[in-house]
């Protein structure tokens, strides 16, 4: 089950939908059916604002709306609400922008689907914390030990002795559950390591828009002189990461290090000191800019060199 498949359905479905809900006593929502960024921020969160509804999209979900539509009367027995036009009328608020009704029953559309997605991995609702524990690594600055830590919906991996941030970075408290210390540290690395490369592949990790990536020299950033920044066109999320991050999708750098017997996709990145400080990277030309990156491994060297769209432009072995 992926909260990714329906996307192409939503569309695709989106002028038959709105034939069929037309038909709905409940003509107010009309507005929201035909177009649906027509709804405001305000109005949809305002939808939300009531537990019966959130009951219903829950309930949708675990009654499998994601494989089938669900019948108005499995769902109603669901939700516990014991007035069928009160459930009635929460319903209808909700079908249109985040449920979609048909003959067979009402299902999600993406907003919805959205929505119960943000409750479970606890970006809405929860608040979570976990205190220092040790992490592998040692840190690039000093080669102190390594110690991770969990505040306000970030994870942080920093240096016992000097104190170096190595890496931090959001992640959803639905990711701590059921996880040890290590395997939270191995999903981490995935989700993180997942959306710089996303991000330099010009999709935003956010929203999906249009990504513009340059490299920027001596940015605000306390460590780095030089630095990658991801700005989207569309929600305007920044990203600003080493230059080293955005390498650990290049083919010809996974390669070199896979012929040494490291792994990039497994290992974790901030165990590389070119994936979490600038140094062992160098300015080789101003006008127009480009860096090198010399990446050792098993006593070779793979530099490359990246313009300033961070775009590899050539790539040497040093023996
Ligand atoms: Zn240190
Ligand atoms: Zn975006």
């Amino acid at each position: 089950m992926s909260q990714f498949d329906r996307t192409a359905g939503a569309d695709a479905g989106a002028e038959t939908d709105a034939a069929a809900d037309l038909d709905d006593a409940d003509r107010d929502l009309t507005a929201a059916l035909r177009t649906e960024s027509r709804v405001l921020p305000a109005e949809v969160f305002a939808t939300l604002g009531n537990d019966t509804r959130v009951d219903i999209l829950r309930a949708l979900l675990e009654l499998g709306a994601d494989e089938d539509p669900v019948s108005f009367t499995d769902l109603f027995e669901r939700v516990d609400i014991d007035d069928s036009a009160n459930f009635n009328y929460h319903l209808r608020q909700l079908t249109g922008h985040f449920v979609k009704r048909s003959d067979d029953g009402y299902e999600f559309r993406y907003p919805g689907r959205k929505v119960v997605s943000a409750i479970f991995t606890g970006t809405l609702t929860e608040r979570a914390q976990v205190g220092f524990f040790p992490v592998e690594g040692s840190c690039y600055d000093c080669d102190g030990d390594l110690h991770g830590w969990y505040v306000d919906d970030t994870l942080t991996v920093g240096c016992a002795d000097c104190g170096a941030i190595q890496v931090s970075y959001p992640f959803p408290s639905g990711g701590l559950d059921d996880r040890t210390t290590d395997e939270l540290l191995q999903a981490f690395h995935h989700y993180v390591r997942h959306h710089y490369c996303l991000a330099a592949d010009g999709v935003c990790p956010e929203c999906t828009g249009a990504v513009e990536t340059t490299l920027v020299r001596d940015p605000d950033e306390e460590d780095l002189d030089l630095a990658v920044e991801h700005v989207c066109r569309r929600c305007n999320y920044r990203l600003r990461s080493t230059v080293g991050v955005t390498l650990l999708d290049h083919a010809e750098t996974l390669l070199f290090f896979s012929e040494r017997g490291v792994d990039l996709n497994t290992e974790p990145f901030w165990t590389f000191d070119w994936c979490v400080s600038d140094e062992r990277t160098t300015v080789v030309s101003e006008d127009p800019l480009r860096v090198r990156l010399s990446l050792p491994c098993g006593g070779d060297e793979l530099r490359v060199v990246v313009d300033e769209s961070v775009t590899v432009v050539e790539t040497t072995l040093v023996d």
